[in-house]
């Protein structure tokens, strides 16, 4: 049968991958241009420290490997749903952190060569307070890329400005700013969860009402509409051979009438359930079309054997009797049943009125059987059978 259209449960690894992927797509989303800021971080601090005349080849490296670093982190896409998360991962983290390293790098040698003017200081901790604090607050997506970010841009300044002399109280600011991205970076981790599982939630909800949207509430089959859906796209499908089987239950009426509409409901999940283990095993899909009539679209090899598929599922019904609530209901069904020709038939909608004549010609001749379907629109089943 058609599981695709009606899994039973989102399997745990595939709800795993779901996140795994929003949370990639997330964190390429908000971080994939931001290498450019080291990068206009680096040329302020060159430009107000005047570095490129003193240490014209440093402060070349220095710019062009934040540039490359930007490049190359705008450049790596998240890989397709079914590619390898992990991979992309570990490696867009290792150019986060190589960036943050670079900064902080950086950072330790402004704070260390005397060279460079209070003011240039001032600026570069700015930066770093800046670059760490956006790891804090955004590229928790990842919980792994803001922990090494942060370690890696506010850290060693931190260390250093702490064996500075003169230089305690600002240290220990800076350390206690540290603390605060620390709280504040687990507390935007918990946000981001809350806001996967919020997504999660509403993809399955969307999901649920899709399936509830195709399916019979009775029998758990495909309805009416997404049955009409599927023969229309098995027909389009070319070089494929497509059969269609109609079964209405006979005399139904007397079922209700002798033991109730309970007892009715309950033949009609049972019929469907002996569909269900006479086709579950071919490429077929099976509906609950209306009242006490069931549809089977069958595809492939099983197509062009529909008639003697359609015999067997008589057979079992009328050899076997149901058992509702204990109760023992013997019935039987008139099957129409045809196999779709593109020459004969025109679209899906003449397919299904030439077998729903069979399905008639079955009743008129007597119920119980099988009529196969004929012509393009079903006249000479339609004479046949009036
Ligand atoms: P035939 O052999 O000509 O098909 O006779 P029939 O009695 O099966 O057909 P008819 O169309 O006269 O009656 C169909 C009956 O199916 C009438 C209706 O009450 C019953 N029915 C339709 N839907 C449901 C349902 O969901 N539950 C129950 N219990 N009965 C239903
Ligand atoms: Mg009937
Ligand atoms: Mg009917």
């Amino acid at each position: 049968m058609d599981s695709e259209d009606f899994p039973t449960s989102t399997a745990g690894a595939e709800r795993a991958g779901y996140r795994n992927q929003l949370a990639i797509a997330d964190t390429f989303s908000r971080s994939a241009t931001s290498g450019y800021l080291y990068l206009i971080g680096a040329v302020a601090a060159i430009l107000a420290s005047d570095m490129h005349a003193a240490y014209p080849v440093a402060a070349g490296a220095l710019l062009a490997s934040f540039l490359l670093l930007a490049l190359v982190r705008q450049s790596m896409r998240p890989p397709a749903a079914d590619g390898d998360g992990g991979a992309w991962v570990r490696r867009y983290t290792g150019v986060m952190a190589l960036s943050a390293l670079l900064w902080g790098g950086m950072q330790v040698w402004i704070l260390l060569d005397d060279y460079f003017p209070a003011p240039v200081r001032t600026l570069s901790l700015f930066g770093t307070i800046a670059y760490a604090t956006v790891f804090a607050h955004l590229y928790t997506t990842i919980l792994r890329i803001a922990v090494a970010g942060i370690a890696a841009i506010f850290l060693p300044p931190l260390i250093v400005l702490w064996t500075m002399p003169g230089l305690h109280m600002l240290a220990a600011a800076f350390g206690l700013y540290g603390g605060y991205l620390v709280f504040a970076m687990l507390r935007s981790r918990r946000d981001y969860l809350k806001q996967l599982d919020l997504h999660e939630a509403l993809r399955e909800q969307r999901d649920r009402y899709a399936r509830l949207s195709r399916t019979d509430a009775l029998t758990g089959l495909a309805n009416r509409r997404h049955f009409a859906a599927k023969l229309d796209a098995a027909i389009a499908q070319p070089g494929t051979d497509v059969a269609l089987l109609l079964l209405d239950i006979d005399h139904f009426k007397a079922i209700n009438d002798a033991h109730g509409h309970v007892a009715g409901d309950a033949a009609l999940k049972a019929v469907a359930e002996r569909l269900r283990i006479a086709f579950g095993d071919h490429d077929a899909v099976l509906a609950r079309i209306g009242g006490e009539e069931f549809g089977v679209v069958l595809k492939g090899a099983v197509a062009a054997g529909a008639l003697s598929q359609a015999e067997r599922i008589r057979h079992a019904l009328a050899g076997d009797p149901l058992i509702c609530d204990g109760r023992s209901l013997p019935v039987t069904v008139s099957i129409g049943a045809g196999l779709y020709d593109p020459v004969r038939h025109a679209d899906g909608d003449a397919f299904y009125r030439a077998v729903d004549l069979a399905l008639y010609a079955a009743k008129a001749r007597g119920r119980n059987r099988v009529q196969p379907a004929a012509g393009a629109t079903g006249q000479e089943t339609a004479a046949e059978g009036a």
